[in-house]
């Protein structure tokens, strides 16, 4: 996070903004928590398991739809699963 979501002042790393002095510990350790999701949904989907990567994805949404998170969703939805495919 580059900007105080409150009032848009540079943070230049700060967890609490030099102008309106709000403490952004938690939303910090929500987009901290959300990139580890996002980066492991990319790296079980880079090995082929679109199944766990689905479930790290849902997660993240439900943590902070970004934009990357939502992409990727959409990317991994449009995949076929293995699992419903239908018994031979
Ligand atoms: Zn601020």
């Amino acid at each position: 996070m580059e900007r105080c979501p409150l009032c848009r002042a540079m943070l230049n790393g700060a967890e609490t903004c030099r102008r309106c002095k709000a403490e952004l510990q938690t939303v910090l350790r929500v987009e901290r928590e959300n990139q580890a999701l996002l980066g492991a949904a990319m790296h079980r989907l880079s090995l082929g398991d679109a199944a766990a990567s689905r479930r790290l994805l849902r997660l993240a949404l439900g943590l902070h739809a970004t934009p990357e998170v939502r992409a990727l969703w959409q990317l991994v939805g449009a995949m076929p699963d293995p699992s419903d495919a239908a018994p031979q």
